[in-house]
């Protein structure tokens, strides 16, 4: 096992979390209808449902919250902003919002209209749940295009997140490149857990793209980490520095989408950046104005924006790199060293556990990785979020539960938030789980909504 890399920073405030009983836990859990969703944060001790705005600021950006300009239009901030995303990305051209989805819903329409195809799609490694409702709000068709050794989740493969080449080019040709509105390069591939695209299948889809003049948009909640991969696992890029090649990669896009909530180190913001195309800037600034808010503020506070302008650069510091997607592959390690099955290798912000294989004596529709993530809460207190069964939801056409692909707990980490320590309770607590296994049960209905139904369903242990 791999030496841990210790936290490269010291704390200067802390907040106090609830210990709690298994009693109350139990009682928490019974009250929230065995649905870790719907339990409140603070019955919560360690909380890994996500690592969406849930991560913590620096000193420095705390500093920036205490120099907000608050001024309507023209705010100072926006132009720091904007002068830190011309240094990190080359890009002319900013335009913040309040989240990542704030900024595909100002983007997708324009692009589809300027495509004019009535059949327009886009083309993705994998969309993102809220770029593919935005792409089909807009009108048009989401397609991924994932490489097949993704779906294999037990098999090491360093470029999880990358574009399937050959598919990528027989679906322009089948589509015809006319039809295509764009094609997005999500880094790093959230849905396929957080892994990361290579530089050569970002040039090469790009490429690709260009020559058939579709414009190429990077979805880039987690371009530090994927960055940090790169510089990892590409002997061609060993030498070089987490901002070189973070520029490299986006001189590949002509445009990106920013949720600020993950590597920028943020709890709200969101950014819809363009190279040169000052056109498409234009009239996306329109649908700025009237949705999101005016160009030089987009939803956020002065303050945000100042937060947002140091959590950019701060994301791609080195030594925190090397800490945080340490500390994921830590749990990782100690998992897998514990017996628990997991997803190899271990992305860059979360670890998956297989439910499957864990609890091999509940059938999927009795949501085996539910169980688990319920099992884990009543253990330590630890809430995690199933990606499975339950949120896969039934066929549409016939009613029926089909056994979802995967059935895995996922534990999303925060970013700079809990310790090496915290990681080693997590492990503790399935790894004790684990001796208990057979005597886990599955879980039945008590409410199932028709839609969406893993946020609010109430359910019981069978
Ligand atoms: C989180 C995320 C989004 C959406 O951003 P929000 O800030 O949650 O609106 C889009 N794409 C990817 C890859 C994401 O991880």
């Amino acid at each position: 096992m791999a030496r841990r890399i210790p936290e490269p920073f010291r704390i200067k405030m802390v907040e106090p979390i609830k210990q709690t009983t298994p009693e109350y836990r139990r009682q928490a859990l019974a009250a929230a209808g065995w649905n870790p969703f719907l339990l409140r944060g603070e019955d919560v001790y360690i909380d890994l449902l996500t690592d969406s705005g849930t991560g913590a600021m620096s000193d420095r950006q705390w500093a920036g919250v205490m120099m907000g300009d608050e001024a309507y239009a023209g705010s100072r901030n926006f132009y720091e902003l904007e002068a830190t995303v011309k240094e990190v990305f080359g890009y002319a051209h900013t335009l913040p919002t309040h989240q990542g989805r704030g900024a595909e819903q100002i983007l997708f329409p324009e692009l589809v209209k300027r495509c004019g195809s009535q059949q327009p799609v886009f083309l993705s490694n994998y969309h993102f749940d809220t770029t593919k409702a935005h792409v089909e709000i807009a009108g048009a068709r989401a397609i991924n295009v994932l490489t097949p050794q993704a779906l294999d989740t037990t098999t090491a493969y360093d470029w999880k997140g990358d574009f399937d080449l050959p598919r990528l080019a027989a679906l322009i040709e089948e589509h015809g490149a006319a039809n295509v509105a764009g094609l997005i390069i999500t880094v790093t591939c959230n849905s396929a857990g957080g892994q990361p695209v290579s530089m050569t299948s970002i040039r090469e889809s790009a490429a690709l793209a260009r020559r058939h003049g579709i414009p190429v948009i990077i979805d880039a909640a987690r371009f530090a980490e994927n960055a940090w991969f790169i510089q990892q696992r590409d002997p061609d890029y060993a030498s070089k520095s987490v901002p070189a090649i973070v520029y490299e990669m986006f001189s590949h896009g002509d445009m990106f989408t920013m949720s600020a909530k993950k590597d920028a180190l943020v709890n709200i913001g969101g950014l819809c950046c363009f190279k040169h195309d000052e056109n498409l800037f234009r009239s996306v600034q329109v649908r700025c104005v009237a949705m999101e808010g005016f160009v030089t503020y987009g939803g956020l506070a002065g303050r945000d924006m100042a937060a947002l302008a140091v959590g950019l650069k701060e994301g791609m510091d080195e030594g925190y790199l090397a800490y945080r997607i340490g500390q994921v592959a830590y749990l990782g390690d100690r998992l897998a060293a514990g017996g628990i099955p997991i997803q190899t290798p271990t992305g860059g912000h979360a670890v998956f556990v297989d439910a499957k294989k864990l609890l091999p004596h509940i059938p999927a529709g009795q949501f085996p990785a539910h169980a688990l993530a319920c099992e884990l809460y009543l253990e330590g207190g630890i809430r995690g979020v199933e990606i499975g069964s339950l949120l896969l939801g039934r066929n549409p056409a016939t009613g029926e539960q089909e056994p979802s692909p995967f059935e895995l707990l996922r534990l999303t980490i925060p970013r700079r938030v809990y310790t090496n320590d915290h990681m080693d309770y997590i492990a503790d607590c399935l790894i004790d789980i684990q001796q208990r296994a057979s005597s886990i049960r599955g879980l039945g209905f008590d409410y199932e909504p028709p839609i969406l139904r893993h946020f609010t369903a109430r359910l019981h242990p069978l």
